[in-house]
């Protein structure tokens, strides 16, 4: 009787926690992210002293980039370009001193170019690439033998790697710093620039497993800054500049398609059933979810919120749904390390909304999107506190909205606390969707059920081949004292750590798995 009347206070609160007004956690430390920034240039010396000094306004393309506008500049990787202004931030307009677009002006995005002889413009320099996307990486398609990248080294801040592809596996040695600067491999030679260290294992192994060969090639170009220079604060575009296309799939709230930009640039576009949300309350929530910049974070481009359907804009991800993916013919291609992988990249996304003070209040498989090569980012982060209704200054789920009881955290459902760490517990939950290739969590039982059994402390068993390691990760996300969970900063270094073996040693035990 005691239980069932736990039980029945339990429903009550999972749908009062909705009616209660939730404190704005956006706000404040939302900093502007520098992540797609060029700034990086911890190479002290210039590479050819006898060399004029590059103008300090000219750059180098590190990717290929098509116009997508009339005002603005397509270039190939390799061209030369003469920055005129920076004012529009991270758009720039420029000059091409080199190649197809050659004295043409327009605006290009900043991150798609590096200052001329600067280490970032040079094609082996992948720095804030971390170890496992770096195996990735050289393990792709078109890298050879002897393919190489420098990158920052994850576990000492400061410190660079080497990583080398070696007849099909990847290898990385630390790049060490002696006391005058000068870098090495091995003590028995150093030099003065990164530059020069390549150059000389490029003519000669030397002691490294393999002669540098050609520098690993790139994946693909990082998401721009919005769609254009003039879309990035105005980002409320004109729905005539958007062609639907195929439809890549039905959420709870509307519809999604692939569509085109402009007749130039692929996009996701999300279209909301009438009256799902409050269009002021979208486009308050949509400020900061807009200022979110991540990697691992799906990019929220512009929206058309003028009239109904509103269109929420974002990056196109070619797989769909990360449960999708789990559950289709691809899930049967993936292996542990993939697994592991995949959530380790959710986990960093997650990570960088912790540490913005963002919660997403909704992670799941089903809001985590697949690219090529298993990239994974994070979606619909925000979304489920604006597809509320503001009611007498409550917030009430819309009706007929789910609420999903089975990857929300006890002190949610009970409370109506949503935190990072009710987050912490539905990653644990996500975890568990990726290790079963997307089965439901707790199969066979209810909400009703699993609520119950929840708040007496059951928990999922460790599903089939799940490492027990994994298991324990799990377990702690699904802790019932939120502070007992670990943060998705831990998290996201257990599952990029997961692998590390010992390597035999090399040269003064310098190989290493990071
Ligand atoms: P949602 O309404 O967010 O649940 O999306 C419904 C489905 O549309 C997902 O399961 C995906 O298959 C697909 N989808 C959503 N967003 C994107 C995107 N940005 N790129 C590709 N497919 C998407």
């Amino acid at each position: 009787m005691e239980i069932q009347k736990r039980l029945s206070a339990c429903w009550d609160r999972i749908v009062s926690c909705f009616r209660k007004p939730e404190q704005p956690k956006t706000g404040g430390s939302n900093k502007d992210t520098t992540f797609f920034t060029n700034g990086h240039t911890d190479e002290p010396k210039p590479f050819n002293r006898l060399a004029p000094a590059p103008s300090r306004n000219h750059y180098l393309a590190l990717y290929d980039y098509s116009a997508r506008t009339a005002d603005d500049l397509s270039f190939n990787t390799g061209d030369k370009l003469e920055a005129l202004s920076k004012d529009a931030g991270e758009w720039w307009f420029a000059k091409a001193l080199t190649g197809i677009s050659i004295n043409r002006t327009g605006y290009i995005p900043a991150n798609y170019v590096a200052p001329v002889e600067s280490i970032d413009a040079e094609p082996w320099y992948f720095p804030d690439t971390k170890r496992l996307d770096a195996e990735k990486m050289l393990l792709a398609e078109g890298n050879n033998h002897g393919a190489f990248l420098i990158r920052n080294c994850e576990s000492q801040k400061g410190e660079l790697s080497l990583s080398v592809l070696d007849h099909g596996r990847v290898k990385h040695y630390k790049l060490k710093k002696l006391e005058n600067g000068q870098y090495f491999v091995s003590r028995t030679k150093s030099f003065e620039t990164l530059k020069e260290l390549v150059e000389w294992y490029t003519v000669q192994a030397d002691g490294l497993c393999v002669r540098l060969g050609e520098p690993c090639k790139k994946l693909e170009a990082p998401t721009t800054y919005g769609l254009s220079y003039n879309t990035v604060d105005t980002w409320e575009i004109d729905r005539k500049s958007i062609k639907l296309g195929k439809k890549l799939g039905a959420g709870q709230f509307g519809e999604v398609y692939e569509g085109l930009w402009n007749d130039t640039t692929a996009v996701a576009v999300k279209t909301l059933k009438p009256g799902s949300m409050d269009p002021g309350d979208f486009l308050r929530e949509a400020q900061f979810m807009k200022r979110l910049r991540h990697a691992k974070l799906i990019q929220l481009y512009a929206v058309c919120t003028m009239e109904e359907p509103i269109y929420i804009i974002t990056e196109l991800m070619r797989h769909g749904s990360l449960l999708e993916y789990l559950q289709m013919d691809k899930g049967n291609d993936l292996g542990l390390s993939d697994q592991i992988e995949m959530a380790a990249q959710v986990a960093s996304g997650m990570a960088y909304l912790e540490q913005q003070n963002y919660i997403h209040r909704d992670l799941a498989a089903r809001n985590v999107l697949v690219g090529e090569n298993n990239i994974c980012k994070v979606a619909d982060f925000g979304l489920a506190r604006v597809f509320m209704v503001k009611n007498e200054n409550v917030y009430e789920a819309k009706e007929g909205g789910k609420f999903p009881v089975k990857w929300t955290a006890p002190e949610a459902i009970q409370d109506g606390i949503f935190s990072i760490k009710s987050d912490v517990w539905s990653f644990g939950i996500l975890l568990y969707e990726i290790m079963t290739f997307g089965q439901t969590p707790y199969p066979a039982m209810t909400n009703y059920q699993v609520v119950q059994k929840i708040l007496e402390g059951y928990r999922m068993p460790p599903p089939a081949k799940c490492p027990k390691p994994l298991y324990g990760i799990m377990s702690d996300c699904w802790k019932r004292d939120p502070q007992d969970r670990p943060t998705f900063e831990t998290l996201q270094w257990k599952l990029e750590d997961f692998f590390d073996l010992d390597t035999t040693s090399y040269d003064d035990a310098n190989r290493y798995h990071s």
